[in-house]
């Protein structure tokens, strides 16, 4: 037993964050990657396939305290407390890139499928397989090869898989969150765009394919042949784009590691409920972004303002086509401005200029197919109707700090703090309060109540009227708007914060960076583009011309962005359903800023996980992944792990729950169910209120005073009394 370490950590009886660490290497030089932390579990991503996915039906009915740890085990607790409770439970999976968020939540829906299955005595439903099927179609339109990872999932999902009274799985629902649109047009060295875009030049390279002739592509077209397919520059190296790297995505890709062909994509998508008119459709709108990104501008002849289109303009004919448009250069080459009662303004844009209308229109469009595609999946997953509980799948993006970070890390990091703070909160701070209220002394005194709380970090971002967010949006609507301007406000606004770093020799004012104290680190923000990216969205004139266009699927894709727009300018600071980041306006500028609505959109996630039960899987890259292959990442390299479990506050976790009492009954519950069966053996039981019932009770059984703790409504149980109590509890 010992040879594989301990199942879970909070056993472990010198208790240091070393001996943490040095357990985890233990057991995953065994193979064993998974380890409690009390009811959290850890994984260690083996990075390869170990044969210890195939018995499903081992861990049903396992209550977890009983359990071996395993991703399975957490999803059945899940599934047992909703039945138990008839409240949603959600499982909230964090980690960095790389440390296999995506594939644990895979392996948590196929658990769920088949736990559902079995309760229900239903054969393999149509719905868990389309559930399974839709992955591939979503990685294929947002995943990307990234330095860290070959399939990197570059927005947020969380599954809902609703139960419904008889056991069985009765719909699912995928809400994504901050697709990170600015890949489409950029992306940094050693990464590439979304996948999508080479499964589709790798098709039409077949011989016979007929995509070339469909979509206006060049014979044999090669990735590098597109300007938005080539990675940005790397920093100092001259201007033009550089050829792309050694590709992560091409030498390094493993089977699973996202999707591998365009008919197998579009196969996915049909079986999801796309028909295949729209896919085709989508696939169209996608080449057309090829073309757009194909468009260079060059100052006009003759002196005049604005800008010309160089070289003949085949490609962007090519998008017009495949838009549907009757001319596309005026939507690219000028601004048109509606003046109350004058004349519209046409002003020409300079060729920079040009090339930011062109790159809006590209990632608002790439965008739309994407909220398309998730639509249509729901569809085909038994619609949007919520009122089942559910087992909630969180697979988040993870904490990013880059050499520069900008409104994406922004956003990304910001979620992270929103998802740590309800760890904080459930895990923390509602134990302590419970402890309090119940008047039992914090097991393990002080020093394993002490954790960090970021609730002022979180502050910081979101608060009204000077969270970061709010200095972003007024900056957007101040006609002089600059990036430095904002950088400026924040170092000035939160000055005095524990949450950015003091600006020292840089100065209150500084102007190009800020420093945020994050819980999993210090981030660096700076570079351009905050304030274009926060208010990035296709201009109203742009979104007139396609929403006549002759295709009717681009039409139908900009009515329907219209919508989700409108939708969420409508629910305003309450939170939107699922708009964020679509790139049309639906509203005044700041109710349709991207920071805006992203906060609305986690508001409306955190409030779902937070009505229900939350289980926390925290996934662990073994070797911190950052950049190497092959299979130096699987060595475990114990500065990179413990440096995970520390920002993630785990080390804490382990701390606290340690010393902490995992199980709690209300009295109350034990009298009504224990005093038929003690009032026969002695009757004067009858006479005892339910606490000295309790503790009567607990002193029969033999629980030891140590694994016990009488509170003023219940009794806090540990070891081995706290899983016989839970258990006949479970039976009530
Ligand atoms: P990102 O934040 O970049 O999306 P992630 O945490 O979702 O990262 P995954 O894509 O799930 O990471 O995992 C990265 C790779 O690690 C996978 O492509 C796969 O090769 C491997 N991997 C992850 N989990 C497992 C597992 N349980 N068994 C085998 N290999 C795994
Ligand atoms: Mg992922």
């Amino acid at each position: 037993m010992l040879r594989v370490g301990l199942a879970d950590a909070t056993q472990i009886l010198k208790l240091t964050d070393e001996a943490v660490v040095d357990n985890l290497r233990v057991r995953y030089e065994a193979d064993e990657i998974h380890t409690f932390v009390g009811s959290m579990l850890l994984i260690l991503n083996p990075y390869r396939l170990l044969p210890i996915y195939d018995s499903l039906e081992k861990y049903r009915d396992v209550r977890l305290a009983r359990a071996q740890p395993h991703v399975f085990a957490m999803a059945e607790e899940a599934y047992l407390c909703l039945r138990r409770d008839g409240v949603s439970q959600s499982l909230v999976i964090s980690g960095e890139s790389g440390a296999g968020k995506t594939e644990s939540t895979k392996l948590l829906v196929r658990y769920v499928a088949f736990r559902a299955r079995a309760a229900a005595g239903a054969p393999a439903s149509a719905l868990s397989e389309s559930l399974v099927r839709s992955n591939p179609s979503l990685e294929a339109f947002g995943n990307a090869s990234t330095t860290r990872n070959a399939n990197s999932s570059r927005f947020a999902k969380f599954t809902r898989l609703h139960v419904g009274a008889d056991g069985g799985l009765q719909r699912a629902v995928v809400v994504t969150y901050l697709l990170e649109r600015s890949r489409v047009t950029l992306h940094a060295h050693g990464e590439r765009n979304f996948h999508i875009f080479y499964l589709l030049l790798h098709a039409a390279a077949q011989p016979g394919s007929p995509w070339p002739a469909a979509l206006e592509l060049p014979a044999a077209a090669a990735p590098a042949d597109f300007f938005y397919l080539r990675p940005a520059p790397l920093a100092g190296a001259g201007s033009g784009r550089s050829p792309p790297p050694p590709a992560v995505g091409a030498a390094g890709r493993s089977a699973d590691a996202g999707p591998t062909d365009l008919a197998t994509t579009l196969a996915v998508l049909h079986a999801a409920g796309v028909s295949a008119a729209d896919a085709s459709a989508v696939i169209a709108v996608v080449a057309a972004i090829l073309h757009l990104g194909q468009a260079a501008f060059a100052p006009a002849a003759g002196g005049s303002d604005g800008a010309a289109l160089c070289g003949g303009g085949a490609t962007v004919d090519a998008a017009r086509k495949l838009l549907g448009l009757a001319d596309l250069r005026p939507l690219l080459l000028e601004r048109r401005l509606s003046v109350p009662g004058a004349d519209e303004l046409v002003i020409q844009l300079t060729p920079q200029q040009c090339a930011g209308a062109r790159d809006a229109l590209s990632r608002a469009l790439y965008e739309l197919c994407f909220a398309f595609l998730v639509r249509a999946i729901n569809r085909g997953l038994g619609g949007l109707v919520d009122d089942a509980p559910f087992i909630g799948l969180l697979d988040v993006f993870g904490f990013e700090n880059f050499g520069t970070n900008s409104f994406e890390q922004l956003c990304i990091n910001y979620a992270n703090e929103r998802l740590q703070q309800l760890l904080v909160e459930r895990l923390f701070k509602a134990e302590l309060k419970l402890y309090t209220v119940e008047g039992v002394p914090v097991p393990g005194g002080a020093a394993a109540a002490s954790f960090a709380d970021n609730l002022g970090c979180v502050e910081m971002f979101s608060a009204s009227p000077s969270g970061i967010f709010r200095l972003l949006d007024s900056q957007c609507i101040s006609p002089q708007a600059t990036d430095a301007k904002f950088i400026c406000s924040v170092n000035m606004t939160h000055s005095t914060s524990p949450f950015l770093r003091p600006p020292g020799a840089r100065g209150v004012a500084s102007s190009d960076t800020f420093i945020v104290k994050h819980y999993a680190g210090e981030v660096t923000y700076s570079g351009a583009g905050f304030v274009l990216k926060n208010a990035d969205s296709l201009d109203s004139h742009c979104a007139l011309a396609l929403g006549n266009s002759s295709v009717p699927f681009v039409k139908a894709l900009i009515e329907f962005g219209q919508q989700l727009a409108a939708g969420a300018a409508k629910a305003g600071k309450h939170g939107a359903r699922r708009a964020g980041g679509l790139g049309l306006s639906g509203g005044s500028a700041s109710a349709s800023s991207l920071g805006r609505r992203f906060i609305g959109e986690l508001d409306t996630l955190v409030k779902a996980l937070s009505a229900g039960g939350c289980h926390f899987v925290r996934c662990v890259a073994p070797s911190g992944s950052g950049g190497i292959a092959g299979a130096a990442l699987r060595s475990f390299d114990a500065g990179a792990v413990a440096r995970q479990l520390r920002a993630d506050g785990t080390f804490d976790a382990v701390r606290m729950l340690k010393h902490g009492y995992p199980v709690r009954v209300p009295f109350a519950q034990l009298h009504a169910r224990f005093l038929p069966l003690l009032a026969s053996a002695s009757p004067q039981v009858e006479q005892l209120e339910p606490s000295q019932f309790g503790e009567l009770l607990a002193a029969v059984v033999g629980v030891k005073p140590a694994d016990c703790a009488l509170g003023s409504t219940r009794i806090f149980l540990r070891g081995a009394a706290a899983i016989a109590f839970d258990e006949l509890r479970a039976k009530d």
